[in-house]
């Protein structure tokens, strides 16, 4: 592979690496591997994180936009029922607040405009209440899919078998309520219903429930009571942040891990500049990133073609600074808070950012190639309406993943079920038994 031929292989290389041993080493100072790194700590045993980047995080992080504002580039909320995530914060000393939900929220739907209110959020509109008629239908069907083990559903062969939009065709008669639909799948997996196997969209329904609830469409795509429904105090980058000071110089950082090495029982991860020596390793870095590590022995195939097919979502996320929150002081449409339209652009968020100033629109878009909307929406041209700054990150599409082995799309899509779609499910689950067999804590 290409990061093996980039790697200093002869012996002065290996003696300008810092040669370290310990009980577990972890590649990836994400939410992941820090956790992971903790959980480990407080069993008793050494451990070290190697992480590409020269700072924690992975796909969460904070961005300062004025002297002591920031926004948050990458994940942002949690809700109920993501209790682990919610204590973890509170242990690492990073507070929560509701995210801002007033007002009214925008649909634009068929190039006519509509507001209806934040909460509960839901519009009036007959096509908004056709796409939304889906979700007790999809809550149902997820309820019978156990999260640890998709494949075991009872109807997996055949919801493995169909795509999410040969469901919401079958469900929804209108092409306003399945635009309506669309707007919902494309924020929450990244991609076309088209290219999402209805399983994995079960899958991820049923996920976002805990031990006592089960998970639910509507827990996903909600502010009140849902995915959204708070954030961090001082952004979320601070779990990660604050998780990393704990562990100390248990983290190393600018350390891209470039190969791991299996001899008896013992791992040698080999990053830039460091060299580690462990009795197991935990690769906690996106599934299409963790091809860019060379393995020796090679992965099995099957766990290789597994990680090859999980495609990671596209999605840009962007926020343009105002002087002052206009959009919240018209008195006709009540303020806003968030628009939904067919076309390219699907979804914007105007929350508040970290802990203070309003004057941020936060946008969350899934770029399509050839998506047709009506024209979008165009507030008249006033001065104060212009930003005074944008923002931007855009999540890596596959070509920079292999180009800088630190990305990863906002989410993980399921396999498609559109074409060879049985000899799909067979693989996925032959690589999924698979994997479980050469899981890296056992391979090791
Ligand atoms: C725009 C966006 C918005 C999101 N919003 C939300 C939200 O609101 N709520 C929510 O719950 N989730 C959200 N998510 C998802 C959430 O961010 C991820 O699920 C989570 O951060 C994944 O953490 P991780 O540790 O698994 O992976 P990552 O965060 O990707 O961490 C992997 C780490 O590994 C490092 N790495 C990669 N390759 C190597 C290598 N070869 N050697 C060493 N290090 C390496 C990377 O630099 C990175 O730091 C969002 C994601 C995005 C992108």
């Amino acid at each position: 592979m290409a990061a093996t031929a980039a790697l200093p292989a002869t012996a002065a290389a290996k003696r300008h690496r810092r040669q370290r041993r310990v009980d577990v080493c972890i590649v990836g100072a994400g939410l992941a591997g820090l956790t992971a790194a903790r959980n480990i700590v407080r069993s008793g045993r050494d451990v070290v994180v190697l992480e590409a980047r020269n700072r924690v995080g992975g796909r969460i992080q904070n961005k300062t936009i004025a002297p002591g504002v920031i926004t948050e580039v990458g994940a942002e909320y949690v809700g109920p029922t993501q209790d682990r995530m919610v204590a973890l914060a509170k242990a690492v000393g990073v507070d929560t607040f509701p995210t801002y939900n007033q007002g009214s929220n925008v649909l634009i739907l068929d190039g006519q405009r509509s507001l209806y209110p934040a909460t509960p959020g839901v519009s009036d509109n007959p096509q908004f209440l056709e796409a939304i008629a889906t979700i007790p239908v999809l809550d149902q069907m997820a309820a019978e899919v156990p999260v640890a083990a998709p494949w075991k559903a009872p109807r997996a062969d055949e919801w493995d078998n169909q795509t999410l939009a040969q469901f919401r065709d079958q469900q929804i008669p209108s092409a306003g309520g399945r635009q309506v639909f669309d707007v919902a799948s494309r924020a929450i997996w990244g991609t076309e219903a088209a290219q999402l196997s209805l399983l994995y969209a079960l899958f991820y329904i049923a996920s976002a429930g805990n031990p006592h609830t089960p998970g639910s469409l509507s827990r996903l795509i909600s502010t009140p009571n849902g995915a959204q429904a708070v954030r961090f105090v001082g952004g979320s980058q601070l779990v990660p942040i604050n998780l990393a000071k704990r562990l100390g110089a248990r983290v190393v950082l600018d350390a891209p891990v470039r190969r791991i090495e299996r001899s008896g029982k013992t791992v040698t991860v080999i990053a830039d500049g460091n060299e580690v020596s462990a009795q197991r390793v935990i690769v906690a870095v996106p599934p299409k990133v963790a091809l860019d590590i060379d393995y020796a022995p090679a992965l099995p195939r099957a766990k290789s073609r597994l990680l090859r097919r999980i495609v990671p979502g596209t999605e840009r996320k962007w926020a343009a600074i105002y002087q002052r929150p206009f959009w919240r002081e018209r008195g006709a449409e009540r303020p806003g808070r968030r628009r939904r339209r067919a076309g390219p652009q699907h979804l914007r968020q105007h929350p508040a950012p970290g802990h203070a100033r309003d004057h941020v629109r936060l946008r969350r878009r899934r770029r399509l190639g050839g998506g047709q909307g009506p024209k979008p929406y165009r507030p008249p041209r006033r001065a104060d309406r212009e930003p005074r700054g944008v923002l931007r990150r855009r999540v890596p599409q596959h070509d920079r993943v292999h180009r800088e082995p630190v990305g990863g799309g906002a989410v993980d899509q399921g396999l498609p079920g559109r074409a060879h779609r049985a000899q799909r499910a067979r693989h996925a689950r032959a690589a999924a038994a698979q994997a479980r067999r050469h899981h890296p804590l056992r391979r090791y």
